[in-house]
């Protein structure tokens, strides 16, 4: 409807005009109330000279932090391959910086993980090893980190959008002061040595480009499985830089008592699996999902879902796919009577192949398929297990 607005409070601001996230704000004033604008600007802007001191004073505190680093989680040794993933990712923005890649390793008997971080192309990795940061407690790892940054000043920083990457990036962006974008999609960098982070908003209609232009280190948080694996190359080389971190155990309040693994009935990971089959409403029951377990049994495959699907009790949480979901990245994914909406397309459109199965062939999905194949899923996806049963004889 009509907006209403209060002209004795109204002070032409403009405000509303900036934050209204549709632009659907506009604000005319008349030739006269112009005028008088224009003085008042006139009589507020700062001097040029000011305006010049202020951007150079910026531009140096900005350009004293330089490369960009990786935080390489780990657990038990054994690092997470988002970790990996995001070393990809920062190889393309060091080059693009013309900085070097270096990884940060923080644990207990963790050099091995440097080697690792050269051969996913890091050129240094920066290591603290020492008994107390065996296990993730955020206060020693936060501690860590900041004393990284303090000494070295990183411009930019990534780390997975894991449960422990999520608290540790947001308690170090906290503690130093700077900008944090999570569950970034694309990473890019502007012309102002800036970082792009771009990620979905607004429920997933929008994709925003979120920069940090006045604080340093940039920070973002990235999905597992969000960006491809980047090459291994085993005779990878660089410089183990070992840094100690004065944490003392009895200073940190966590104690960890005993690791228990949180064993779930439903053990299928989705998010790591080479071929899914996924199926949406379109499937009408929780019964025929058998079908789609029995060609994803012939591809040596799980079974994903969409929201509607997970909604309506037919396959648990942890199958769904998308931006409330699991992010997929599999060799093929199959969607079986799942229409496309964008917050199903975030999780899965980077698959290398997408077979898209729906008897409408106006449905979104068909925008992200590799093939796309309009009809009946009740009557394909059997032929389709039939067919690959007979190659197999
Ligand atoms: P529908 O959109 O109902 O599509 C069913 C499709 O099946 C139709 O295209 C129809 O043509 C086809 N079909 C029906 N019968 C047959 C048949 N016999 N043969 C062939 N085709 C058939 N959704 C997700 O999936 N993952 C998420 O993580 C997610 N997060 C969300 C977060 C937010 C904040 C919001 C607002 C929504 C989110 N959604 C998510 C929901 C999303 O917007 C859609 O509602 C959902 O993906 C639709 O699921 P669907 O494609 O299974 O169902």
């Amino acid at each position: 409807g009509e907006p209403i607005i209060n002209e004795s409070k109204c002070i032409g601001c403009v405000k509303c005009v900036k934050v209204c996230p549709a632009q659907a704000i506009e604000m005319f004033f008349t030739p006269e109330e112009q005028k008088i604008l224009d003085e008042i600007m006139k009589q507020g802007a700062p001097a040029v000279e000011e305006v010049d001191a202020e951007a150079a004073a910026l531009a140096k505190k900005l350009a004293a932090y330089r490369g960009v680093w990786v935080f390489v989680e780990q657990t038990e040794g054994e690092a997470a391959k988002v970790s990996w993933e995001l070393l990809g990712e920062g190889a393309k923005l060091a080059r693009a910086l013309d900085v070097p890649l270096s990884a940060i390793v923080i644990g207990e008997k963790v050099e091995h993980l440097c080697k690792e971080a050269f051969a996913y192309g890091a050129s240094k990795a920066y290591l603290i090893d020492a008994p107390v940061f065996k296990y993730y407690r955020t206060e020693a790892y936060l501690r860590a980190v900041n004393n990284l940054i303090e000494k070295y000043k990183p411009e930019i920083i990534l780390m997975g959008a894991t449960g422990l990457g999520r608290d540790l990036a947001g308690a170090v962006a906290t503690v130093v002061g700077t900008g944090l974008t999570a569950d970034c999609t694309g990473l890019a960098i502007d012309d102002k040595r800036n970082l792009m982070q771009t990620r979905p908003a607004f429920g997933g209609n929008i994709m925003a480009t979120i920069m940090c232009d006045k604080f340093r280190p940039q920070m973002s948080t990235v999905r597992p499985h969000v960006m491809a694996m980047p090459e291994h190359d085993p005779q990878g080389s660089g410089e183990i830089i070992r840094e100690s971190c004065p944490v003392k155990e009895e200073e940190i309040l966590v104690k960890v008592l005993d690791i228990i693994s949180d064993k779930k009935t439903d053990q299928v990971d989705v998010a790591g699996a080479e071929f899914i089959v996924s199926g949406g409403r379109g499937m009408m029951g929780k019964e025929n999902f058998a079908m789609l377990q029995e060609l994803a049994n012939e591809l040596g495959g799980v079974v994903g879902a969409s929201r509607s699907a997970v909604d309506a009790g037919w396959m648990p949480q942890e199958r769904q796919v998308g931006q409330t979901g699991k992010t997929v990245r599999p060799k093929i994914y199959i969607a079986c009577g799942i229409s496309g909406a964008i917050q199903h397309l975030v999780g899965m459109q980077d698959s290398d192949v997408i077979i898209a199965i729906n008897r409408d062939k106006e449905a979104p999905i068909f925008e992200v398929a590799t093939y796309g194949i309009v009809g009946d899923l009740f009557q394909i996806i059997p032929a389709i297990t039939r067919k690959l049963r007979e190659l197999k004889q």
